[in-house]
């Protein structure tokens, strides 16, 4: 094991900050971490005007601002984040690092992990330090029946995602202080080989998924694309939100962040309705705190029929339009 700094590290994505608290919540826990391990708390900022979250990371918490501010950096690529990364690590050899479970750092954190040799635990939910002064990262597993308690002994840095939510912010204080170290961008740092040509932001969704009421899940058993669209239309009318399991969003029938499950987001509706879903545990794992659950499958033996409610057994498509006509009739 090579010898690393007493830092833990918390990467800032301060994209969305207002509804994505997720670094603030890291730095909060990293803080009561750094007391165990006597270490100081940085938080690394990469992109191009981002002074504006520098100050803030420092009234949250911590203790050190790690910042690039480059024009190349003023977008999100990931081959460059993650060079520029690894590039810093090798330098200043943190002991921990730490970044939101989100669409993002799923992203951008097991490609930092791979390139360092060493492990990650994704989508942890508890962080603690043990006797050996060793990060426990506490992660559910098989579909969330087992909490797993990882410990990296060998390998530096530690590394982990952690789901938002899990940790409470320290709220803004105006008179922290903080070092502000400037890493100037590598000139010799390797291009990227994608280029984005063009980029516009998905439907916007009035309320997120976990907060909805109200969702529509839609599975494989809808057939289609064009079919599975229709649940949308049905939630536009019903004031839902629409989720969907992995083969429907590997299918593009949907955006990925309408992904339900182990690898996507955990909903608690107090209604929810399941159409052509079989109920395979990585998908159920993320659905256990639904009040009230309506299931529609052909299979009466589906194992999701077997958690809902109410279970009909039915094709799919059939129920979403009749539910769409006859919504539409009382409107009217
Ligand atoms: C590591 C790992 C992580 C995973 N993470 C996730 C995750 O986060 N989320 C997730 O969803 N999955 C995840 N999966 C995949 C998961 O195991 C299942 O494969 C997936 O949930 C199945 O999706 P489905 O129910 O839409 O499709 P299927 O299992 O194919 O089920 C389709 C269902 O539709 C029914 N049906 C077919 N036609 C009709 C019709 N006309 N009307 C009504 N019903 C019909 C069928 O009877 C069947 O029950 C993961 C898998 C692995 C290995």
């Amino acid at each position: 094991m090579k010898e690393t700094s007493n830092e833990i590290w918390v990467f800032g994505d301060y994209r969305n900050y207002f509804q994505n608290r997720v670094t603030l919540q890291l730095l909060a826990r990293a803080s009561e971490l750094a007391k165990d391990l006597n270490a100081r708390v940085c938080a690394v900022v990469f992109g191009y005007g981002v002074d504006e979250w520098v100050g803030e990371y420092i009234a949250h918490g911590a203790d050190c601002i790690l910042v690039t501010d480059h024009p190349d950096l003023a977008r999100y690529q990931i081959e460059t984040y993650v060079n520029l990364m690894v590039r810093l690590i090798e330098v200043r050899r943190p002991e921990i690092i730490l970044v939101g479970a989100t669409n993002f750092g799923r992203e951008f954190a097991p490609r930092v992990a791979k390139r360092m040799k060493t492990g990650l635990s994704a989508d942890c939910i508890g962080l603690d330090i043990n006797e050996e002064k060793l990060l426990v990262q506490t992660a559910p597993s098989f579909g969330g029946n087992l909490l797993a308690q990882i410990i990296t002994p060998e390998c530096r840095p530690q590394m982990a995602t952690v789901r938002p939510g899990t940790f409470q912010e320290i709220p803004h204080d105006y008179e922290r202080t903080g070092e502000i170290v400037r890493v100037p961008m590598p000139e010799d740092l390797p291009r990227e080989s994608v280029h984005l040509v063009r980029s516009e932001r998905s439907a916007q969704r009035s309320q997120p998924l976990e907060e909805a009421n109200v969702v529509i899940c839609g599975g494989r058993g809808m057939g289609s694309r064009k079919k599975f669209r229709k649940l949308i239309e049905l939630a536009e009318l019903m004031n839902a939100e629409v989720g969907a399991t992995r083969p429907v969003v590997y299918a593009n029938w949907i955006e990925p962040e309408a992904l339900i499950g182990q690898a996507g987001k955990h909903i608690t509706p107090k209604v929810l309705f399941s159409f052509g879903i079989s109920g395979a545990i990585q998908h159920t794992a993320a659905i256990n705190n639904a009040e009230f659950i309506i299931a529609v499958n052909k299979n009466p033996k589906a194992p999701m029929m077997a958690m809902a409610d109410v279970a009909i057994v039915a094709d799919a498509n059939q129920v979403c339009t009749a539910m769409i006509k006859e919504l539409k009739s009382r409107i009217r």
